[in-house]
């Protein structure tokens, strides 16, 4: 059920991060705070295709 998933940041839409996803448990799209090296501080980043 795990499928891969890019993360992308939601103020600069700089691709950064692969990971991983369970389907079942996260069927909406993944939003996290993560750090954007490009902006260097911490933002929004969505999942992408
Ligand atoms: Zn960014």
């Amino acid at each position: 059920m795990n499928v891969n998933i890019n993360l992308e940041c939601t103020s600069c839409h700089e691709r950064l991060y692969l990971t991983k996803k369970n389907k079942r448990n996260h069927p909406q799209r993944l939003e996290l705070k993560k750090y954007c090296p490009r902006e260097r501080h911490v933002t929004l980043h969505r999942e992408t295709k």
